[in-house]
């Protein structure tokens, strides 16, 4: 059986990987590039993926939340949260996969022809057939647009890469003005800070800061029920279907765990959409009730202030961890 990915990003990448063993995987990626994101990831996918580690920049074990000008220290009971660079981290993950098999083209999807592919790959057009398409082309998929189905609902981000703010670790912004209906974040990455800001608060930040940088603007996925996930033989995964946790926006990890249930899913046969629920849907649906009372300021205020008694960021970090799920 022929199977095609689009994207080679977390999700298509770890996709294709676990394909490999059983089915003919061909990968398609149109570059090698840094895609705009604060590369901070569960640790524990290093070692579940076999993900070398050499390509960590940053482990930590804190991370620093900021509201109302008070500081809280999270104790992240362990090195649990690293940073990486997406470009190093992608081409890593897209490596693993060649090893096992998957053949990896550079190429840009374009379309669909007599229920092919079209591919652009060095200006001329290849058609491919396939048996099972998988779209892990991002938020802006046009997989999903070229297949008639309704884009991934999305927010805009502002991100820049900064030296004059230097973090030991990862701070966050929770005060309206600065992070907006969700937050802003600073997060260390060798010898520069990448900030950011969900929504339309950036240039607050960078007042906060101290800095004057001109931001580059990309979307994420904000998750809602129901975002199709399959289209007869065509399979959506990671951000080309919206897989980004509520609340706290970690898009790497769940682009790999959906493309694990993916890959699990069409191997045994399964329905992807019900298995993708079976594991995630009631901690999204949970986070994303999280997300709507961070809205509120009352709420917001309790939320956050919460964080300082010891039981609840216990509670918190484990929910983070998944050593509990709701
Ligand atoms: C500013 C910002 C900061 C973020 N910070 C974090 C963070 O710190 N931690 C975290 O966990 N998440 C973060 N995220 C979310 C995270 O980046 C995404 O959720 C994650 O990259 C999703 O992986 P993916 O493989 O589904 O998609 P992508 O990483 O977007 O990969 C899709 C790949 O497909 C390729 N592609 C697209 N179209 C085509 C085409 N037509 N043909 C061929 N190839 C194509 C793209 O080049 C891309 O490499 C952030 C997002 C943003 C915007």
């Amino acid at each position: 059986m022929k199977i095609l990915i689009i994207g080679g990003g977390p999700a298509g990448a770890t996709a294709a990987r676990l394909l490999a063993d059983s089915f003919d995987v061909t990968l398609i990626q149109d570059r090698d590039w840094d895609k705009p994101c604060g590369g901070g990831t569960k640790s524990k996918i290093f070692d579940e993926y076999s993900i070398p580690k050499e390509i960590i920049k940053h482990v930590l074990d804190y991370v620093i939340i900021q509201y109302k000008g008070k500081k809280t220290k999270i104790d992240l009971k362990g090195k649990n949260l690293s940073i990486v660079i997406r470009e190093e981290f992608d081409k890593t993950l897209r490596d693993l996969a060649q090893k096992k098999g998957v053949k990896l083209i550079y190429g840009k999807f374009k379309g669909f022809e007599d229920k092919k592919a079209i591919v652009n790959i060095n200006g001329e057009k290849i058609l491919f057939d396939y048996d099972i398409l998988i779209a892990a082309d991002g938020v802006n998929s046009s997989v999903r647009k070229s297949a008639g189905v309704a884009e991934v609902p999305k927010i805009i981000t502002h991100y820049a890469r900064i030296k004059e703010y230097r973090v030991n670790t990862c701070e966050f912004f929770f005060d309206k003005e600065l992070g907006g209906d969700y937050y802003a974040w600073a997060f260390p990455h060798e010898n520069k800070t990448h900030i950011g800001s969900v929504g339309e608060s950036f240039s607050s930040l960078c007042n906060y800061l101290g800095v004057n940088v001109k931001p580059k603007g990309y979307f994420i996925p904000t998750w809602q029920e129901n975002i199709q996930m399959q289209k007869e033989n065509i399979f959506f995964v990671g951000d080309a279907a919206g897989h980004v946790m509520p609340l706290s926006f970690e898009g790497i990890y769940y682009a790999i765990k959906s493309a694990e249930i993916l890959a699990y899913s069409i191997k045994n046969g399964l329905d992807y959409t019900n298995e993708w629920n079976k594991r995630f849907l009631k901690e999204f649906k949970f986070m994303k009730r999280l997300e709507g009372m961070m809205k509120k300021t009352l709420l917001r205020n309790i939320m956050i202030k919460a964080q300082n008694i010891n039981k609840i960021q216990s509670i918190s970090v484990d929910m983070w961890l998944g050593k509990f799920r709701v």
